[in-house]
């Protein structure tokens, strides 16, 4: 008989009707969604919830590698999909936490190997394992977007306070509102002295523009960079600020009412200080 992980038999519950499945989408490359799947997922976990990451971008797969777990990986979505194996096979769960556990995409395998009917299959039957689903969207809203979409019953989009990647937000966003499905909106790697000196939009601009619900701004951080390069999740480092914004976004999700901070706002000492050199 199959032995199966302590993951696997944490609270099971067959058919979970409550599952959130939540595509983490863009448009535009780059902005930060796999980094914040990642980072939110663990937050998630960490939480208390059990959480499956999904890695839709097939060829190109990178969220094993943010999580440091892809010397573990034997099977992927696609094989899966082809029923060469069982979905609990592919999971790999993270050690780091008691509930975290990733689907990873296939790595050797052209993104036309999985339709959008088996792809929301397998999603579907990781109702039995979790209690929410990030899946991690491939760029463009080609093949990928749509598969990814199509394992979804809402929307995170992610976009950074620039012009182009806000566009392509604008355009994703149109998409799911066809679905339709309800669209939150993290706002990534924002500089608030950039936004002081004018030289990038505001919070208030990018959410003046998108038709979806803030629930979360992340600064721009060397330090998200590093964790990342090292596979390792913000949540664990208890002393690290980004934590807090991480877990506040989780709470969000879960429906807590918390104000964003406002990054891009001077403060009342900064403005101070501003009148008094300004004279
Ligand atoms: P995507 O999945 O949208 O293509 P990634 O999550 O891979 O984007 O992020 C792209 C790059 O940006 C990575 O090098 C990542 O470490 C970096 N990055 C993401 N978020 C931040 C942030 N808030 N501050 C600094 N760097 C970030
Ligand atoms: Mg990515």
């Amino acid at each position: 008989m199959e032995r199966s992980s302590s993951f696997l038999s944490v609270k099971k519950k067959v058919g979970n009707v409550s599952t959130r499945r939540i595509v983490v989408t863009s448009g535009k490359g780059g902005v930060g969604k796999t980094t914040t799947t990642a980072n939110l997922g663990a937050a998630l976990a960490k939480r208390g919830h059990r959480v499956v990451l999904v890695d839709a971008d097939i060829g190109l797969r990178n969220l094993d590698l943010v999580l440091g777990l892809e010397k573990r990986i034997v099977f992927d979505i696609v094989e899966v999909a082809e029923g060469r194996c069982q979905l609990r096979q592919a999971l790999i769960k993270d050690k780091r936490f008691e509930s975290l556990a990733i689907l990873p995409a296939a790595q050797t395998r052209e993104k036309e190997a999985i339709t959008a009917e088996q792809f929301a299959k397998v999603i579907a039957g990781l109702d039995e394992f979790a209690d929410f689903v990030l899946i991690d969207c491939p760029a463009g809203i080609e093949t990928g977007f749509r598969n990814a979409v199509a394992g979804a019953k809402e929307a995170l989009v992610v976009t950074t306070p620039e012009v182009s990647a806000i566009r392509d937000a604008d355009r994703v966003i149109g998409k799911l509102l066809e679905v339709p499905m309800p669209i939150s909106l993290v706002i990534n790697r924002l500089r608030p002295e950039m936004v002081r000196s004018g030289d990038m939009l505001a919070v208030e601009d990018v959410c003046e523009v998108l038709n979806a619900t803030l629930v979360g701004v992340i600064p721009d951080d060397e330090e998200i960079i590093d964790t990342t390069n090292r596979g390792e999740p913000i949540v664990l480092d208890e002393s690290n600020r980004l934590r807090t914004i991480y877990d506040k976004i989780a709470r969000r999700l879960e429906g807590e009412d918390i104000p964003i901070t406002s990054f891009e706002k001077p403060t009342f000492f900064k403005r101070l200080i501003g009148a008094i050199t300004t004279g």
